[in-house]
């Protein structure tokens, strides 16, 4: 169960399988990643518009319950993190801030810097929960030093909940299993390379 700070919105599929963008914060919102992909072959040309208006309508009912939108936040600059974000911001009069144009917070949240997937990628932390974006994707190489350093620094910062941006959220148990099985891997080879 998602925290009360947190609301999650699936995307429509674009590409790839579901991307889950959430609305962070309780009363001051920011927007992680309200993708709205292009019409699909057979699809009405209007249909990313649709799509564009569908979060325009969530974002204003997040706004009737209290919780004004403050930003919209990119974890990384990946196509299928970016595609039609802009005309939602605009449309919601807010600035779309990645991982360039954060600073060390946002609302209340901490811009943890997690190279690895992409070189400028960050998630976010509120001292409980990990907004990870891509991090832990499958194609990020457990030899590549940023992305291990990255999964050190999150792993220290001992998340109750990992949400990312195409799976379920993860338990805490399973990220703490997942980060000892990955970094324990690369500490295993390193010695072997070592001891060679
Ligand atoms: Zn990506």
């Amino acid at each position: 169960m998602l925290p009360s700070n947190v609301e999650h919105y699936a995307s429509a599929p674009w590409m790839r399988e579901t991307h889950h963008a959430y609305a962070l914060g309780e009363t001051r919102v920011v927007l992680v990643e309200p993708i709205c992909c292009p019409p699909r072959p057979g699809e009405h040309q209007d249909a990313q518009k649709k799509r564009q208006l569908a979060w325009i309508l969530w974002a204003r009912d997040l706004e009737a319950r209290g919780r004004k939108v403050a930003a919209v936040v990119l974890t990384h600059y990946h196509e299928d993190h970016t595609i039609g974000v802009g005309p939602v911001a605009h449309s919601l009069g807010v600035p779309v801030l990645g991982p360039h144009e954060l600073g060390d917070a946002i609302e209340g949240w901490h811009v943890v810097r997690t190279p690895g997937h992409a070189r400028d990628h960050v998630g976010l932390f509120d001292g409980h929960t990990f907004v990870a974006g891509d991090l832990l994707e499958l194609d990020a190489d457990t030899r590549s030093a940023p992305f291990l350093r990255s999964l050190d620094l999150v792993a220290d910062m001992d998340p109750e909940l990992v949400l990312t941006a195409h799976t379920h959220p993860i338990e805490e148990r399973t990220f703490a299993r997942y980060c000892a099985w990955r970094l324990g891997q690369s500490a295993a080879r390193r010695s072997h390379e070592f001891g060679r």
